[in-house]
């Protein structure tokens, strides 16, 4: 069996240790096909936060604490760069991680695409999965916001600095994807979509996680095209987001924070959207989501035994609903 997951950062590579679990029993195939809105060039280094997440969890070097960046990180070239009064200094840059970043930008320097390069960084990593970027071109995350004290005003600002320097709580009126629809499948994505039996989402942030990677027109093609039938995990728990502010940028959609709501969003695959399935939380059962099979188990992704549970119903959701 092949399995295709669509898939953000933190919550993703999370779910990602469950998949790679579940698919060690049950003898599948992994691909994961990675968010690149996120990414941002800061003091000439190109950072690929979502890839990163994902290398470094899979790999056994993410910081289990924080969520993000390397575990024993330290964080001198950040108070280097302090001090000479280098912007931008809100941005979490650890001395080990900036490794990452440099041997990534010598190689897109030297022409590889993201795609090449995420390869050969996970030869070090050894994530047990295949990672993908979305795309080998440039596509990133714009938030369209306010002066709080000029309401008119509008400008937009690269997602990071929404997220991690104003902490998502500017007046925000939409998200853009920079350079989408230009942008094209990275090497390799059309064709582990069209191979793939089960095409899971993540439970990751639908706005800026996988709204990002269905952005890219030849991929939502090649997506809704195949023959796999498609089943979402939902990120939102009891309406709330288990951790991380998806309910920001829902509201930003004027789209409810429930399990239905995201659901919603995603849409029927019979109905122009996405999915054939749905798995919710159980303190969500009875949700509804026109065109769509809804099953509710626990979501939690307490550990990896509970992740893989929860992957083997999305799969076998996946498997019941297709060709019905
Ligand atoms: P990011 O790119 O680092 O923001 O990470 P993702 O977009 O991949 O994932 C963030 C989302 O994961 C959040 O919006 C949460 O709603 C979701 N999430 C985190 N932990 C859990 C969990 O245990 N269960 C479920 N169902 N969702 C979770
Ligand atoms: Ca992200």
């Amino acid at each position: 069996m092949r399995i295709v997951v669509l898939t953000g950062g933190i919550g993703g590579a999370r779910f990602l240790t469950g998949v790679r679990a579940y698919a060690r029993e049950a003898g599948a195939e992994v691909t994961a096909v990675v968010n690149v809105g996120d990414d941002v060039i800061m003091h000439g280094l190109k950072i690929c936060p979502d890839l990163d997440s994902v290398m470094y969890t899979l790999g056994g070097g993410a910081d289990p604490e924080r969520g993000w960046g390397r575990a024993g990180e330290t964080w001198t070239v950040k108070e280097e760069l302090a001090a000479y009064g280098a912007e931008p200094t809100w941005f979490g840059l650890g001395d080990r991680d900036v490794a990452t970043h440099l041997v990534r930008t010598t190689m897109l320097n030297a022409g590889y695409p993201l795609s090449a390069v995420t390869e050969a960084l996970c030869a070090r990593w050894q994530p047990g999965i295949r990672l993908l970027p979305a795309t080998d071109d440039r596509l990133e995350t714009h938030v369209v916001v306010s002066d709080p004290d000029a309401p008119e005003s509008r400008r937009a600002i690269h997602f990071q600095e929404w997220w991690v320097r104003h902490r998502g709580t500017l007046p925000s009126h939409r998200f853009v994807f920079v350079g989408a629809e230009a942008a094209k499948p990275a090497a390799g994505v059309r064709d582990a979509l069209a191979a793939a039996d089960v095409v899971l989402l993540a439970p990751s942030n639908p706005v800026v996680s996988i709204a990002p990677i269905l952005a890219v027109p030849g991929l939502r093609d090649a997506l809704t095209g195949n023959r796999a039938s498609v089943v979402g995990v939902s990120p939102i728990i009891g309406g709330a987001p288990v951790r991380g502010m998806a309910d920001r940028c829902l509201a930003v959609l004027g789209v409810p924070c429930t399990a239905a709501g995201v659901g919603g969003l995603y849409g029927a695959r019979s109905a122009d959207g996405l999915l054939d399935g749905w798995l919710v939380d159980t303190a969500d059962a009875g949700t509804e989501v026109p065109g769509v099979t809804v099953r509710a188990v626990p979501l939690w992704m307490t550990d990896e035994a509970a992740t893989a549970t929860m992957v083997r119903s999305a799969v076998e959701l996946a498997l019941e609903s297709r060709g019905s």
